[in-house]
């Protein structure tokens, strides 16, 4: 079986390994799309500290059931799967208590385990979910950020006809904005940057503020004067990280949130004088299967991607195929493998 290893150096070598399931609960998946994401582009570049090398690269990928498992599940070979990219440790307390979901110290495929740049892998049953037919490769490869804002949603604890204001309108305040929509509460996308607001705006999201100096008004007008129910702040903005508690209604929940971070250094002195909740979420795993079930019932839009696709070949090239950085989520680069 055919892995692609980056080692120190930054070169990326083909090997064979074998991918053999010994275990009942296993399953061997042959891959098909691998996403490249901007971990992938740091770890090609050698610019990823935390990682752990020699590491197979690749944090998001579908692919088929080459090998269902010996557990008497019902599955069929050739249907296709979404590989989950976070594993449990397996030694934290919340694993030995069997509630792996909640693993506090979960591994992440492409930074410090093995990610899904191979053509075979064997994985757990419980880290592959099977995707409906109404949801395409494509789309599966957004599930990591339907979860991570549906964790959002389960943190930020709004009503029906709340209004949520959030930082950062890429791809998790995007994202986000569209569910809380689909819930009946009201989003308010603010970002310093106009592409991301106009893109929001063809997904359907309807107040979207430029940061300047109207914001203050612009959040009083559509609040009725109460300022946000609950405030999120998308990791890898540009918008300042204190900016939350300083539209922050008294007493209301302020989330950070995201896959990535900056270092990010807060202001709390608003957060102390409102009496703010402060929350973060950064995996959400067990949000996984919600995250399918909103794409197959089409919650949410992503009009006009322009998906990019290359093989193994092209990787050597992607750093300068990247080059757009920030608005990746907008033409994103997959790897085919089959
Ligand atoms: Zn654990």
């Amino acid at each position: 079986m055919k892995v692609w290893m980056l080692q120190q150096n930054g070169i990326l070598e083909e090997q064979n390994r074998p991918e053999v399931v010994t275990q009942k609960m296993q399953v061997k998946v042959k891959l098909s799309k691998v996403l490249i994401t901007e971990n992938d582009v740091e770890l090609l570049s050698g610019k990823f500290p935390s990682a752990i090398y020699p590491i197979i690269p690749g944090h998001t990928a579908v692919g088929v059931l080459s090998e269902t498992c010996a557990c008497g599940i019902d599955l069929t070979k050739g249907a296709r799967v979404y590989l989950h990219p976070l594993f449990p440790c397996g030694v934290c307390e919340n694993c030995k208590k069997d509630s792996v979901l909640d693993c506090t110290d979960m591994h992440i495929a492409g930074v410090n385990a093995h990610g899904f740049l191979r053509d075979f892998a064997v994985v757990n049953l419980n880290d592959v979910s099977l995707l409906p037919s109404s949801v395409s490769d494509e789309q599966a490869l957004f599930v990591e950020w339907i979860a991570l804002a549906e964790s959002v949603l389960d943190t930020l604890d709004c009503s029906k006809g709340d209004h949520v204001v959030i930082y950062g309108a890429s791809i998790l305040g995007n994202l986000l904005a569209q569910l809380l929509i689909y819930r009946k509460i009201v989003p308010i996308l603010v970002d310093t940057d106009v592409a991301f607001l106009d893109y929001a705006k063809k997904c359907g999201v309807y107040y979207t503020f430029k940061l300047d100096n109207t914001l203050r008004e612009n959040i009083m007008k559509v609040t009725g004067g109460r300022l946000a129910d609950a405030s999120v702040y998308a990791g890898l903005s540009d918008v300042s990280p204190s900016l939350p508690f300083v539209y922050a209604a008294p007493c209301t929940n302020v989330v950070y949130a995201g896959l990535r971070f900056k270092d990010v250094e807060v202001n709390l002195k608003n957060a102390l004088l409102k009496q703010c909740a402060v929350y973060c979420v950064t995996q959400a795993k067990k949000h996984i299967s919600s995250a399918i079930n909103i794409l197959a019932n089409k919650a949410i839009t992503l009009p006009d991607i322009s998906y990019r696709y290359g093989t193994i070949d092209d990787l050597p090239n992607l750093t300068r195929l990247l080059q757009i950085g920030k608005y990746s989520f907008l033409s994103p680069y997959i790897i085919k493998l089959l």
